[in-house]
């Protein structure tokens, strides 16, 4: 058996929630003695080269500590400020900075030099997601001929938004030194061959083997689970405060986002506004329950965001709430995921309305969480790459408040005939494809 070495971007300690990729990674981890690396969390002022090792789970882990000023130019700068928009479609937001890109490449290159020693020759390494694009190119110029996979979380571009990185051929030159390219989606393997055959060099002779830059490589999508059973069992156990559901006229909503502009909020807001100008019958009968806890403060445009949101829900709330009622809940923090089970199944319609997702766990985790006999409503963006797998959602265009609204609407006078069905559906998908089956499936690939 190939020992599995997996990094990430963040080590999953136990103060930090990557809980699905660690429940992904465990059981392949456990049973070949893997060894998984990913940054510490520390800055220091000129970190020691060296991997730190850490004890307390059933697979080795090893991490890294960065300085100041890589961690702003690779994780705030290039990471944050150009790869993160770009990749959810807003090349408008980019900031493009030499010392960003510099920074990118020298931490991956750190990294490569931090692992090789620990590297034993018929190890399988896979790399997670847009912070390490080119640790596999660093690796293989320090000798490494290990197969070396990469999987995207988030979505890849359209080729007009990639022509719009500073490096759109180095790029894709560092795609090309991977084994096996995962993406979440179709659309994004589309978008991949489509911008590769523009801004760089493919050819495709057939099935899912592509010559990429001259190297052969192969892609395909893996769409990511959540780890159902546990999540089911989360919800379960959660305070008995559904059955409020029954036993009240008033309906919830809930929306559960990072405060990030990918998530449509204001729009989905916009869209609640809509509702309750257009149906004052539904005064002190439905409520929006927003949770989003902040993240990445220091980047501008998430101050703006912030700002927005802030300023939106105060605004309608202002026009609509009664002395009794408060039609949009805002809750600025993070709320353990175990307690968020709860929340969606008290909440008759789940809200996921991104401009641009990878998958997006939430509208899994709403499916699960449901009680099977008295399910709520998944609303969700054709935009999600969860929308490929789950028709049976009412699928939405997150940019248009009036079909938003009218999906609000038709959620919340679903027969419950209606919801049953599309839940029955929709929860065989999320349990089938849960997160074990993701990991199973791309590293067989792999292999
Ligand atoms: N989450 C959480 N607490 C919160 C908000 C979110 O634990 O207050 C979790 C949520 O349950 C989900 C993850 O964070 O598992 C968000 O994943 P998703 O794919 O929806 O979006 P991302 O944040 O990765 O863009």
């Amino acid at each position: 058996m190939h020992r599995l070495v997996a990094v990430s971007n963040r080590l999953p300690l136990c103060d930090n929630p990557s809980g699905g990729l660690v429940v992904a990674l465990q059981d392949a981890l456990s049973n070949s003695g893997g060894l998984w690396i990913g940054f510490s969390g520390e800055q220091s002022e000129d970190p020691a080269e060296t991997l730190t090792f850490h004890d307390g789970a059933r697979f080795q882990r090893a991490s890294f500590d960065l300085s100041e000023e890589d961690f702003d130019s690779y994780y705030l700068g290039y990471s944050n400020s150009v790869l993160w928009p770009a990749f959810h479609g807003r090349a408008d937001l980019i900031e493009i900075d030499p010392v960003f890109l510099d920074g990118y490449r020298r931490v991956s290159e750190k990294i490569a030099r931090m692992m090789v020693p620990h590297l034993k020759e018929d190890d399988r390494i896979w790399i997670q997601d847009y912070q390490l694009i080119p640790l596999a190119a660093a690796l293989r110029k320090l000798g490494v001929t290990n197969r070396i996979g990469f999987f995207l979380h988030i979505p890849f571009p359209d080729p007009a938004t990639c022509a719009a990185l500073p490096n759109p051929k180095e790029m894709f030159e560092w795609l090309s030194q991977y084994d096996l390219i995962g993406f979440q989606a179709q659309r994004d393997v589309r978008n991949f061959t489509e911008s590769a055959a523009q801004l760089a060099e493919i050819e495709m002779p057939g099935d899912d083997v592509i010559r990429l830059c001259q190297r052969e490589t192969r892609a395909g999508a893996f769409p990511i689970g959540i780890d159902a059973a546990g999540f089911m069992g989360d919800a379960r156990k959660a305070r008995e405060e559904d059955r409020m559901r029954s036993l009240t006229n008033s309906k919830m909503m809930i929306g559960v986002d990072r405060l990030d502009y990918s998530k449509g909020i204001p729009q989905r807001f916009r869209a609640f506004q809509l509702l309750l100008e257009n149906n004052p019958d539904l005064t002190e009968k439905v409520m929006l329950l927003q949770i989003a806890p902040p993240t990445r403060e220091s980047v501008e445009a998430y101050q703006d965001i912030r700002e927005e949101t802030e300023h939106l829900a105060g605004r309608i709330n202002g026009q609509f709430a009664t002395v009794n009622w408060t039609p949009i809940r805002f809750i600025h923090r993070p709320i353990p995921r175990h307690e968020l089970a709860g929340l969606y199944r008290q909440a008759n319609v789940g809200l996921v309305t991104p401009l641009a997702d990878g998958m997006n766990l939430v509208a899994k985790e709403y499916v699960a969480a449901q009680d099977v006999a008295n399910p709520g409503v998944l609303i969700l963006s054709r935009f999600a790459g969860a929308a490929e797998t789950m028709d049976e959602a009412l699928i939405v265009n997150p940019h248009d408040p009036w079909d938003m609204a009218d999906a609000m609407k038709r959620a919340i006078n679903m027969t419950s005939n209606e919801r049953r069905r599309r839940h029955s559906a929709l929860l065989q998908n999320v349990v089938e494809s849960d997160v074990a089956w993701w990991a199973d499936n791309y590293l067989k690939k792999l292999g």
